[in-house]
């Protein structure tokens, strides 16, 4: 797999080159407020690895992780939603995708209706 041109976004974000809304963090895992909401609460939740630009990647290549990630995806709805949630990876840029760094949309709050809504 080789390395991106440059760093993401969101590595700036970890590495505090650009600053964030920072609701969680671990070793592996940072968790911050989505600059653009689409929902009452819309966090990211990014491993810290740059390695992997999709979900699929990531599980293939490290499912440990991806459990992690959705082992801290589940316990911030708890702190932020109430414990209900949409989790969505989009996954190209046909599918919406812009920041080619494995991430997850945890969104909560009375979503918008949509094309996943009611
Ligand atoms: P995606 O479109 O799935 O690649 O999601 C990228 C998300 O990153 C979008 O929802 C953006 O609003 C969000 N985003 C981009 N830059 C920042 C930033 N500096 N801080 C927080 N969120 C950001």
């Amino acid at each position: 797999m080789s390395e991106p041109a440059e760093p993401s976004i969101f590595s700036r974000i970890i590495a505090r080159e650009i600053p964030a809304d920072i609701v969680y963090e671990d070793d592996h895992i940072i968790g911050f407020r989505d600059i653009a909401p689409q929902a009452p609460v819309h966090l990211l939740v990014v491993p810290k690895t740059d390695a992997y630009s999709n979900v699929a990647q990531l599980a293939a290549n490290d499912p440990g992780l991806l459990a992690e990630l959705v082992a801290v995806v589940d316990r911030l709805a708890a702190e932020h939603t109430g414990g209900e949630y949409r989790l969505v990876f989009n996954t190209g840029a046909s599918a919406g995708q812009t920041v080619f760094h494995v991430h997850a949309h945890l969104l909560g709050g009375r979503l918008p209706e949509g094309t996943l809504g009611r």
